[in-house]
């Protein structure tokens, strides 16, 4: 029997949408820390082309993280395996802008979802380009299908100001030779790239690709090979979660990437890719009502990849 995504997602946005309101908005950035923390909406697109939303799912809101995967996408398509001799592919166990664990590996990251990680990723994407940030841009407004999605130029402005953690992560990665290009060259699109902007519906619409094997839903032109889209959905999986991927593996049972945006998108190999947006995050930076909408819409529907 065919599911009815746009039914199910209307109970179960209903249901949470009263449940008790937790956690706090990412406070790190003036841009974040006045976003309207009641804000709440979900999208799910099928590979079948069916479309379904409710609530905020047609507001823009900053996807920070979730950029990550984007970026990695890129590099992967352009570097293929030797992208892996300078990033790892473990979870890492620590907060996402951890400097310890990187010390103690010699400047190699965990994985390309950690902020080192998709430093070093964007440091790849300076030495292949001569305008990386155009490119990266090009390439997720045609995965997405949409020549609108851009940067928001005062986020990124502001996290520049403030990154001095991402700062540390850059700087001792170059000590250990694992960065090119200029700090500050790299920095710029770092920020940038976390300061993309899209809806809930734009981002079901782009991770499509992630359910997809890697090709485009809207032509069926491939975008990364299978194998490259078995591995994204790997690397999300087990690392798309800061330090609460096996909480949320345990819950969801998804691949997925989240944001202090407090965005969140999981995908259903060979079935549907869904966005979820509620600004109020948990201490380890997972937003708390789309992690509760995501577990039971896979607790209900009974399809998770396990
Ligand atoms: N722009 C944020 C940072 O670099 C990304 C945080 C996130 O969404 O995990 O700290």
């Amino acid at each position: 029997m065919k599911t009815d995504y746009q039914q199910i997602l209307e109970e179960l946005y209903h249901v949470i949408k009263v449940k008790p309101d937790a956690g706090q908005v990412a406070p790190y950035i003036p841009e974040l820390a006045e976003i309207d923390p009641s804000k709440f909406g979900v999208h799910l697109a099928a590979t079948s082309g069916e479309q379904s939303g409710i609530g905020d799912h047609r507001e823009k809101f900053s996807i920070q993280s979730i950029g990550k995967v984007l970026s990695l996408t890129l590099a992967f398509q352009q570097r293929g395996e030797v992208l892996w001799d300078r990033v790892g592919v473990e979870p890492s166990g620590n907060p996402f802008n951890s400097l310890w664990q990187l010390e103690y590996e010699k400047g190699k990251p965990r994985n390309p979802l950690i902020n080192s990680g998709a430093i070093v990723i964007c440091d790849m994407l300076c030495t292949l380009y001569d305008d990386p940030l155009t490119e990266l841009l090009a390439f997720v407004r045609k995965i997405s299908g949409n020549e609108e999605i851009s940067c928001n130029k005062q986020v990124a402005a502001s996290e520049k100001k403030l990154g001095f953690r991402n700062a540390a992560l850059i700087n001792l990665m170059k000590s250990c030779h694992n960065i090119d290009n200029e700090i500050d060259e790299v920095m710029d699109l770092y920020y940038h790239m976390c300061s993309i902007e899209m809806s809930c519906e734009e981002l079901a619409n782009t991770f499509l690709l992630y359910a997809n094997h890697g090709k485009l839903v809207t032509t069926g032109e491939p975008v990364i090979t299978s194998s490259m889209a078995k591995r994204i959905n790997a690397i999300m999986q087990t690392c798309g979660f800061y330090d609460e991927a096996g909480e949320y593996t345990f819950k969801v049972g998804l691949p997925g990437k989240s944001g202090i945006g407090g965005g969140i998108v999981a995908i259903h190999p060979g079935s549907y890719a869904v966005a979820v947006w509620s600004p109020r995050l948990n201490a380890k930076g997972n937003s708390v009502k789309g992690m509760q909408l995501l577990e039971t819409l896979t607790s209900k529907t009974g399809l998770s990849i396990f």
